[in-house]
């Protein structure tokens, strides 16, 4: 057998060719024109991709930079900060905050779970200036409820910053920024956006540029008025990352497509976006329900992200063997779990550049491994995993509203929050 090797990790994610290429021929001089066009281009275009009116900065970095300059820009020593956790990447809004001085206050929910929205009201004070969360924890394959937050702090007549870390949640879930009140929004190159690390972005609500002008933490690299400034004339404060910006724009291009017609082959940004979280909510919970047919547990079974699946490896197995098995029989890398969650878990991405194909040959070499490595997943059979794979991708292509999860697929309160009032999701709810 031939090993064809293929990223199943959430990031850095598979690459699209044209992406590549665009890199490769993006030979020019940042102060030009020819630059001005393209960066201009592609801010314009990663508002669409975003869903906002706001002003989008690029930063060359990857996305914990874009983090970090979320907390400089926007917090002075000793302001006390509220971070929501229930994961790794949760952890990193705290250890941030905590290292420029801020009183960090932290809202916390086991791994493979989301808080409660009061819980997250107990957390909030009259003095908390920003509020960090994800939309999607990568680390536990949880999604968390922006809008519930949003909804919260709006009611409250909180004066927090909502700054959400949407690196995995950009082109997996439905985010509305603009209507939901969110005040920074991050995204990051290796993620949704097809191709390689480098580039993170962040979407600044008018309300946290006003904000950075009484703030005072240290910032310079990261200082982000300045990047605003320079945007505006299409260049960046520093050497921009040329290459890289090259192949964001051959990415938006590509993502546009996705929702192109005849008449219109070049598409929408925006409606490619759809198209893009859309496919991978469908690709997700054919792993989910793949995944459950085969005896797995799910680790995060009442709010998953479509942004990764993370999988329980069963009893006595360290999930280690699941992945090293995937890549040296199939040349499939997927992920262990990241910290104490090692050897517990194995996380399979479907952010960016994955399909229905991609996802079926990945839950049938899984197949393959359940019946070679796993003898204690009760009534193995051959292809049932597929079978409700292909079952789950059916009954949405047949009714595609009626099957979709609503935003953070719970059943409880912060849902049933949302809706009516926002009447925005453009999912609907299946509880
Ligand atoms: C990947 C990721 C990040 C950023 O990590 P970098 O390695 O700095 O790019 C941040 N948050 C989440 C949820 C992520 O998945």
């Amino acid at each position: 057998m031939i090993r064809k090797i293929r990223l199943f990790t959430p990031g850095p994610t598979p690459l699209l060719p044209a992406a590549q290429f665009a890199m490769a021929a993006a030979d020019m001089h940042h102060r030009t024109p020819e630059f001005r066009a393209l960066f201009l281009k592609v801010l314009a275009q990663l508002k669409e991709f975003v869903g906002t009116k706001n002003d989008v900065v690029v930063l060359s970095s990857s996305g914990t930079g874009a983090m970090e300059a979320a907390v400089t820009n926007l917090t002075s020593p000793g302001d006390r900060v509220l971070v929501l956790t229930a994961g790794k990447f949760g952890e990193r809004w705290t250890s941030l905050a905590k290292n420029f001085n801020c009183a960090v206050d932290v809202v916390e929910a086991p791994y493979g779970e989301t808080f409660s929205i009061e819980a997250v009201k107990a957390g909030l004070r009259l003095e908390t200036r920003a509020v960090f969360m994800q939309a999607t924890e990568t680390s536990t394959g949880v999604r968390h409820c922006v809008p519930a937050v949003a909804k919260l702090l709006k009611e409250t007549g909180s004066e927090a910053m909502l700054v959400v870390d949407a690196i995995t949640g950009l082109g997996t879930t439905h985010l509305d920024m603009d209507r939901w009140g969110v005040d920074v929004m991050i995204g990051g190159s290796q993620k949704a956006v097809m191709m390689s690390p480098g580039l993170s972005y962040l979407a600044v609500s008018e309300r946290a540029w006003d904000r950075m002008e009484v703030t005072y933490n240290p910032r310079y690299y990261f200082d982000l008025r300045k990047e605003r400034k320079n945007a505006v004339k299409g260049e960046s404060a520093y050497t921009p990352a040329v290459s890289l910006i090259a192949a964001l724009g051959a990415a938006l291009d590509y993502i546009a497509a996705q929702a192109g017609t005849a008449e219109n082959p070049a598409g929408s940004v925006a409606e490619g976006r759809k198209k893009l979280v859309e496919n991978a909510e469908t690709i997700s919970a054919m792993t989910r329900a793949a995944c459950v047919a085969l005896g797995f547990k799910l680790f995060a079974p009442d709010a998953p992200s479509a942004a990764a699946t993370a999988v329980l490896a069963p009893e006595g197995v360290d999930s280690g063997v699941i992945c090293k098995e995937l890549k040296s029989r199939f040349g499939a890398t997927i992920t262990n779990g990241q910290g104490e969650m090692q050897g517990k878990l194995f996380r399979i991405a479907h952010l960016g550049f994955f399909d229905y194909m991609d996802t079926m040959a990945l839950i049938a070499a899984l197949e393959q491994v359940v019946a070679t490595k796993l003898p204690s997943l009760p009534d193995f059979q051959w292809g049932k995993g597929l079978v409700a794979a292909q079952e789950l991708f059916a009954s949405r292509a047949l009714d595609a509203a009626a099957t979709r999860t609503c935003f953070c697929g719970r059943a409880d309160a912060c849902c049933s929050l949302v809706h009516p009032e926002y009447g925005v999701m453009d999912v609907k709810p299946v509880h």
